[in-house]
């Protein structure tokens, strides 16, 4: 028997409760990982939450991503004792998750832990930090280096926001974090950032084009934020819209597009095909500075899962937070 975060939904309606589970329990997949660290998200903590939109059905193992060692591979590609990491594919939506001491997956969805790295690192990273390197990659791939300007990053001292400004400065870039949280500035500053400015300062939408400013944009808020950032993009300018946690809707005009050939850039770390997957976690691997990622990074037990979501929701967890599974 092993230990799960379960979401439950019947009569008495939606509850997250731990529940013991016998490897029977688990859903079909060809291949058992032996899950020793986990990582939180806003994706989970909507989960963990019972807010509608994340889990597909009940009863569900929470939790988009996972960390630790193959226990068997029916298609022979991983030995047992492999270190592997698994992030999106739908885990933790419609399939068990990482909050579980074992998950039944597919052998085709796991990443080798990328040499000299361990699975805590790689849930340091986890979903929001391997979608802050898509959004640097799409970024790079259209045309940004180093000395293109300012680089914009919205919801810096969030999960996704922290390692893209980690990221875009080990890579050389000046990075302006705008954050709603101030007293954030000295931890922003640690990561790399040259400028923090505060989310107010942002200019929303109220023009169809505003001073150009941003060679380049990571954007996790969306809504007027994400309207506002393409306002303010230089011509021939790059924006990577990752997330919504400012709104998911989108008010803005055709104007930066064909009048500065603004790009506007899908990030989705969910489907992202393996070759991009693999070379995004080697470059993580490589760049991404371990003392700063040590320092943006709490660990805490998969019993503290349930608080910890309510606290990602309201804003108020900074960097990113690893689930240690085994406590
Ligand atoms: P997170 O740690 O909660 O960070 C989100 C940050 O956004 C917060 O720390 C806050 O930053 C800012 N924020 C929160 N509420 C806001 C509001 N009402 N208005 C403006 N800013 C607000 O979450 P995360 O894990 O980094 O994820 C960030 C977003 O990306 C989420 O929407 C998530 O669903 C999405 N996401 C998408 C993908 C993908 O594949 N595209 C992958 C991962 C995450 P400050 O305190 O600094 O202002």
């Amino acid at each position: 028997r092993f230990r799960a975060l379960r979401a439950v939904k019947d009569d008495a309606g939606f509850r997250a409760e731990f529940q013991q589970l016998t490897p029977a329990d688990l859903p079909g997949g060809d291949t058992v990982v032996r899950v020793t660290h986990s990582s939180l998200n806003y994706k989970d903590g909507l989960a963990v939450t019972g807010r509608p939109g994340v889990l597909r059905s009940y009863p569900m193992t929470p939790g988009i991503d996972l960390a630790g060692t193959v226990v068997s591979d029916e298609t022979g590609t991983y030995q047992p004792g492999a270190p592997v990491l698994l992030t999106g594919w739908g885990i933790g939506e419609r399939q068990d998750g990482g909050y579980a001491e074992y998950a039944r997956v597919r052998s085709e969805w796991l990443v080798p832990l990328p040499g000299g790295t361990g699975a805590e690192w790689a849930m340091s990273v986890g979903t929001a930090g391997f979608t802050a390197m898509l959004a640097v990659l799409s970024l790079e791939d259209h045309g940004l280096t180093p000395g293109s300007g300012e680089v914009l990053v919205t919801g810096a001292a969030g999960g996704v926001g922290s390692t893209a400004v980690a990221l875009l400065a080990a890579a050389g870039h000046t990075v302006t974090a705008s954050t709603g949280r101030r007293e954030e500035e000295a931890y922003l500053r640690s990561l790399g950032a040259a400028n923090v400015i505060g989310r107010e300062e942002l200019p929303g939408l109220k023009r169809p084009l505003e001073k150009e400013r941003w060679a380049g944009v990571v954007d996790s808020v969306g809504g007027e934020t994400l309207a506002g950032a393409l306002a303010s993009t230089r011509a021939h300018g790059s924006v990577a819209a990752c997330g919504l946690a400012g709104g998911s809707a989108l008010a803005t005009t055709v104007f930066p597009f064909i009048l500065r050939g603004v790009n506007l850039l899908g990030i989705d770390s969910v489907n992202c095909p393996t070759p991009r997957r693999r070379a995004a976690w080697e470059r993580l691997a490589r760049d991404l500075p371990a003392d700063k990622l040590a320092d943006v990074t709490q660990v805490r037990p998969l019993s503290d899962v349930p608080a910890l979501a309510e606290e990602i929701l309201a804003g108020r967890v900074r960097g990113r937070t690893v689930i240690d599974v085994s406590r």
